[in-house]
């Protein structure tokens, strides 16, 4: 028997891979985009790059093929070119943007129209603590995490009278490739601020967007949910 369709932009690696491994656990049929590297196994890989809509036509066209249309969408692809504002090129700042907010559209679009007929779906993004508390060097970063707070929002008052619910999940500092080349000084700043007084584990954020994307959370949309021990407090 096959499980939900569900769809993970960046699922290949990262927080976007432990989130599709924590959905398949749960009986849900995987698909995971790629754009790099060897597709994971285990999953429907496609390739797929959020800032080129053919590839995010033709991802879906083969979700759809094999899984059926997508009820459950992770939106987690993203990347960062971080650099003070003053210094910082036009092309880092859209570079980010592109991926981040716009990527973010281009795929939610996609999706939408199959659950609307279907009067039903899951849609998470992943955002970060720094949409809300911001971060020196990450305006660009900071600019597209918070633009899917306000995109959600909306998505939730379009979409809610169809069943479908969006969320956004806000990560603190996660160990995966996105902060392995952060410099010492960096990852030790941030962990003087977190009261639980570590980075977390990709699990522990794919376990909330697990709970978000469940049938379970049906009277849950338009939240911002922190995963960042303590970090934001809250906000
Ligand atoms: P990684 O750098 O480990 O992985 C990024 C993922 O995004 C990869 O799968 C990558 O694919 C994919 N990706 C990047 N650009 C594109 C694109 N244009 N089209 C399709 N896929 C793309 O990052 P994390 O796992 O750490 O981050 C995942 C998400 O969580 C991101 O949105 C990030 O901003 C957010 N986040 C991360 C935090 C952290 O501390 N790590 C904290 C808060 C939020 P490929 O392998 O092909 O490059």
């Amino acid at each position: 028997m096959m499980g939900r369709s569900a769809l993970v932009t960046g699922g290949n690696r990262g927080i976007g891979r432990a989130i599709a491994d924590a959905l398949a656990e749960s009986g849900d049929s995987v698909a995971v985009t790629y754009r790099s590297g060897e597709p994971p196994a285990g999953f429907l890989a496609v390739p797929c790059d959020v800032t080129d809509p053919e590839t995010v036509e033709s991802a879906f066209a083969t979700v759809e093929a094999t899984h059926g249309p997508v009820e459950v969408l992770v939106a987690n692809a993203g990347i960062t070119r971080d650099g003070l504002v003053a210094t910082m090129s036009e092309e880092s700042f859209a570079a980010v943007l592109d991926t981040n907010l716009t990527g973010v559209y281009r795929v939610v679009r996609r999706a939408v129209r199959p659950m609307v007929r279907a009067r039903r779906g899951r849609i998470v993004l992943i955002s970060s603590v720094v949409a809300m508390q911001g971060a020196a060097g990450q305006s660009n970063y900071a600019a597209a995490k918070a633009g899917l707070i306000g995109f959600a929002r909306s998505l939730t008052r379009e979409l809610g009278g169809r069943g479908i619910t969006v969320n956004v999940v806000t990560p603190g500092f996660v160990l995966t490739d996105m902060t392995a080349g952060l410099p010492d000084k960096v990852r030790d700043a941030a962990l003087a601020g977190i009261p639980l007084g570590r980075y977390a584990d990709p699990a522990e954020v794919a376990h909330v967007v697990r709970f978000l994307a469940s049938e379970q959370a049906g009277y849950v949309t338009g939240a911002v949910v922190p995963v960042d021990g303590g970090l934001g407090m809250g906000y």
